[in-house]
């Protein structure tokens, strides 16, 4: 009985709920940089992954090949993450090697970095034959996501023009799911926050969001970037929507979760959006994210229901009301997002066996749960072009996950950085993670 009984708290000593703290949810931070960046942000992540030096993939003359279309024994070979140069050669070294289309989209960073993709697989010329759009790199801190999706995009590539299977730990596809998942039309974007991400990658700081100082207050070094996962448009005014005291986002410039200064205000979020609107046919979204085990899908910001209709975000009789889980009748707050009962059924089914393939990869249990059972959240990526279509009928509707990899690791001072052994643990369940999203979507489109 008393094991029984403290196994069940164990769960609620981990300090992370999906990419955030406790303590950052209340507005803390990992590290205090009012202090400087010094030495003391190495020194306390000895032992995590390191950021690889030069360039591996020599300026995209050499294309990367992933964990899932060779030997298991090269698992530990993936012993350094991809800097942001190596994220951009990569996606080159395939251009090279494997035609893939590279693109760049029209809004640069606030450092002027542009940000680019690749188009992979799909059936037509034009943008028309692209069907799934996964991103990663948003949270710049949550190391690998990056590198998880470029190298199953090249074990993709490799296993097609082999005509082999690949095999992600306890979990093997065959060249017809290869051929499948390739023939739905990819588009990807490796790095939505590159300047958070480079800033991170030099200075072990646990850096979250982008690097905008428009908002800045003078002295702290907390209030540079908006949190980009809050910065899209589903109910980004959570004061206006969300019912008082629901901190769905923050309005405080100093916080982890600070949403910025209107809907898709940022270049990263635009270029997006962008995309969204380039590939008509998208149907599908990815987010990668870390270190939480959890498999997510939307709405973000309250429960599902599929009853009333006119319980949906465009009610302004429903402002204040919204974001509370569960919900309080007596407070006025009995309240729930309208989301049609065959789309519910869609992204529950397509969840749980994305969460069910990642736990039989590695068998490290990933749940599937709907975004707010966690905390509701506003601005967020996954219900962009799902709304986007409800707002325009003339747009295609577009099912949203967000997927948490790996653990909080306990012995570095920023618990979102992996080490070696637990990235490739990583890699392993994110390969499969995809290849769930791309053959239940084949499926069911
Ligand atoms: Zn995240």
């Amino acid at each position: 009985m008393k094991t029984a009984f403290l196994s069940f708290l164990i769960p609620l000593l981990v300090p992370v709920q999906a990419c955030l703290t406790r303590d950052e949810i209340r507005g803390g931070h990992i590290v205090d940089l009012t202090k400087g960046i010094n030495r003391r942000q190495t020194d306390g992540n000895v032992g995590t992954i390191p950021v690889a030096t030069g360039d591996r993939f020599q300026n995209g003359d050499k294309a990367p090949r992933g964990i899932g279309s060779q030997a298991a024994t090269v698992l530990g070979t993936f012993n350094s993450v991809l800097n942001t140069n190596e994220i951009k050669s990569a996606i080159k070294g395939l251009e090279k090697e494997f035609r893939v289309g590279y693109f760049e989209t029209p809004y640069k960073t606030f450092e002027n970095r542009t940000m680019f993709g690749a188009k992979v697989g799909g059936t037509g010329k034009s943008n028309n034959g692209y069907r799934v759009l996964l991103e990663t790199g948003i949270h710049a801190r949550e190391r690998g996501g990056p590198d998880h999706l470029i190298y199953f995009i090249s074990d993709l590539l490799w296993a097609n023009r082999e005509k082999k299977g690949l095999n992600y730990g306890g979990v093997s596809y065959t060249y017809k799911d290869v051929q499948t998942a390739l023939g739905m039309g990819i588009v990807v974007l490796p790095l939505v926050n590159p300047d958070g991400v480079a800033f991170d990658q030099t200075t072990n700081s646990c850096w979250r969001k982008n690097r905008n100082p428009a908002s800045a207050i003078s002295g702290d070094p907390h209030s540079i970037g908006i949190d980009l996962n809050r910065n899209f448009a589903p109910v980004w005014n959570f004061t206006k929507y969300l019912a008082p005291g629901i901190e769905a986002a923050s309005t405080n410039a100093s916080t982890e979760t600070f949403y910025g200064t209107g809907p898709l205000s940022e270049p990263e979020t635009k270029n997006v959006d962008w995309t969204m609107d380039r590939f008509p046919n998208l149907g599908w979204f990815m987010d990668q994210h870390s270190p939480a085990t959890l498999v997510l899908y939307g709405w973000c910001h309250d429960s599902n229901q599929a009853r009333d209709p006119t319980q949906n975000f465009g009610n302004m009789a429903y402002d204040g009301k919204r974001g509370v889980v569960p919900d309080e009748p007596s407070k006025g707050t009995a309240y729930k997002e309208y989301l049609d009962q065959k789309d519910w059924d869609i992204l529950s089914l397509t969840a749980a066996r994305i969460a069910g393939g990642m736990s039989d990869s590695t068998g490290r249990f990933y749940p599937a749960l709907q975004a707010p059972h966690l905390y509701p959240s506003s601005g967020c990526s996954a219900d962009h072009g799902y709304m986007k279509a409800m707002l325009d009928p003339s747009k295609k509707k577009i099912y949203g996950f967000g997927v948490e990899f790996g653990e909080w690791n306990e012995d570095a001072e920023c618990g979102f950085y992996p080490t070696v052994e637990a990235h490739g643990k990583n890699m392993v369940e994110n390969g499969v993670a995809y290849m769930e999203l791309l053959l239940n979507a084949a499926r069911l489109s």
